[in-house]
Parts: structure tokens; C-alpha cells; sequence
């Protein structure tokens, strides 16, 4: 048996760079508490190479392998409280990446089932979060076909950028269930964050949030 990787310990001079994080993001408007002292709880440093904690405080996205990122703390601060989470939701995301956002969203209390298309990262992340105290199960698999096994979600949370809403993710919301999507832009060179209600007679609404920068959500699974 391959020796598992060990996370990271969590210490003092950690949790002291995570508590100026939040100083940070609440000077930068963030003020939904919630979801601060999530981003208080989750070590993040634990999701990156051990060569890199020095960075795992700053506002910053950082490479996690096969090309892909760990989204910057104001992108997942910004996410999260769009998606409005509470307590006991089922929320699924698409792309796992390093797992961080995922266990920010488990430390407020919901139930996250999340799906990562790259073999590696899958593993790699799935080590990880089974060091760790969140409610999150993992899946290898194409997010665009959700998981129909375990819905209906209250929440979908999408953190790749998409080129349209993935109809399978809306049939499977619960009605008024929201979904927070990165869309691409018209010019291709980046994405607008929509806000998707679900409303009960099956319409769905839709909210406008600015312009970001995300990792392509492709189709099918990688072994890269
Ligand atoms: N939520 C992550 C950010 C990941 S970056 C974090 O907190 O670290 C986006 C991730 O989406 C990448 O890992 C990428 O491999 C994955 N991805 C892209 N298209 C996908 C798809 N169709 N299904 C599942 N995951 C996908």
C-alpha cells in the first residue's frame, strides 16, 4: 500500500494569516458573517503544496495540478453568498478542484456532494477531505450530467465557467432552489456570475453579478 499523504497541521501562526484574510475581505465588503467565519474555519492552506503556505492567505487563486486552480478567497466569499446556503442543505458543486470551496460550504452546515472531471485531481482532493472534518462526498464524473442518484439539490454551485446552464443541474434543483453560475461572456474572455432561481411553477429567474475569470468547464472525464 502507497503511504498516504499527510495534511498539513493547522497552528497558531495559520489561523493568525486566516483571521487577517477575513479582516481583508470584510474591509472589502463582504459582510455576510456566515460565511466569513467559514472562510475563518477552513485551513486553506491544507489544500495547497506544502511549499506554498505562505500564499494560502493572500487573495489569490493558486495551481493545484493538471492545469487547474484553487479559486481566489474573494471568488469563493463571493459564490457562497450568492448561493445563500443554510444549515442541512444539499448542495452540489461542479468542480472540485482542491476541495476548498466545497468545505467552506460544509462548514455552514449543508450537505455537499461535489463532482470533479480529472482523475488525478479527484484522488488527489478525496485524500484530502477524508483528513478533514466536512460532510463532503466526491464523485468522478462529467458535471454537466449532475447526479441524479442523490437529487433534489437545494443548491447548485458551479465554479468552472460554463458556456450555457447545464439543463440536467435545472431539472434536478428543487423549485426555488438557486444556482450560482459562472457564464461565458459574449467576447469570450471571461465569464458574468448569474444568479438562476428555480421558481415553483418551474420558470427561472435570473440575476446579474459582474465579470470574473475561470478554468473552462469541459465535458467528459480526464485522466491528465
Ligand atoms: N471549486 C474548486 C475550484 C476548481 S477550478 C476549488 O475550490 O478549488 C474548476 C474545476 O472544475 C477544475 O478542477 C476542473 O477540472 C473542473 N471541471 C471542469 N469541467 C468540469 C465538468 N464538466 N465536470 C466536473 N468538473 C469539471
Amino acid at each position: 500500500m502507497p503511504r498516504k499523504m499527510k495534511i498539513a497541521e493547522d497552528n497558531y501562526r495559520h489561523k493568525g494569516m486566516r483571521q487577517q484574510l477575513v479582516n481583508q475581505l470584510r474591509s472589502a465588503g463582504f459582510s455576510d458573517e456566515r460565511v466569513l467565519s467559514a472562510i475563518n474555519e477552513v485551513p486553506r492552506h491544507v489544500f495547497l503544496d506544502s511549499s506554498f503556505v505562505e500564499f494560502a492567505y493572500t487573495d489569490q487563486p493558486f495551481a493545484i495540478g493538471a492545469g487547474q486552480t484553487i479559486s481566489q478567497p474573494s471568488t469563493v466569499a463571493f459564490q457562497t453568498t450568492l448561493l445563500n446556503v443554510e444549515r442541512g442543505m444539499k448542495v452540489l458543486e461542479i468542480g472540485t478542484g482542491s476541495g476548498y470551496q466545497a468545505c467552506v460550504l460544509a462548514a455552514l452546515g449543508a450537505k455537499v456532494f461535489s463532482i470533479e472531471r480529472q482523475r488525478n485531481l479527484y484522488f488527489r482532493t478525496k485524500e484530502i477531505l477524508e483528513q478533514l472534518p466536512y460532510r463532503v462526498k466526491t464523485f468522478l464524473g462529467d458535471g454537466y450530467e449532475g447526479l441524479d442518484t442523490y437529487k433534489p439539490f437545494d443548491r447548485v454551485i458551479i465554479t468552472a465557467g460554463a458556456p450555457f446552464i447545464p439543463p440536467k443541474l435545472i431539472d434536478q434543483m428543487k423549485p426555488n432552489g438557486i444556482m450560482v453560475i459562472p457564464m461565458d461572456n459574449a467576447n469570450g474572455d471571461g465569464q458574468i456570475m448569474l444568479r438562476i432561481t428555480k421558481n415553483a411553477d418551474g420558470s427561472l429567474s435570473r440575476e446579474e453579478f459582474g465579470d470574473f475569470k475561470f478554468v473552462p468547464m469541459l465535458t467528459g472525464t480526464a485522466s491528465d
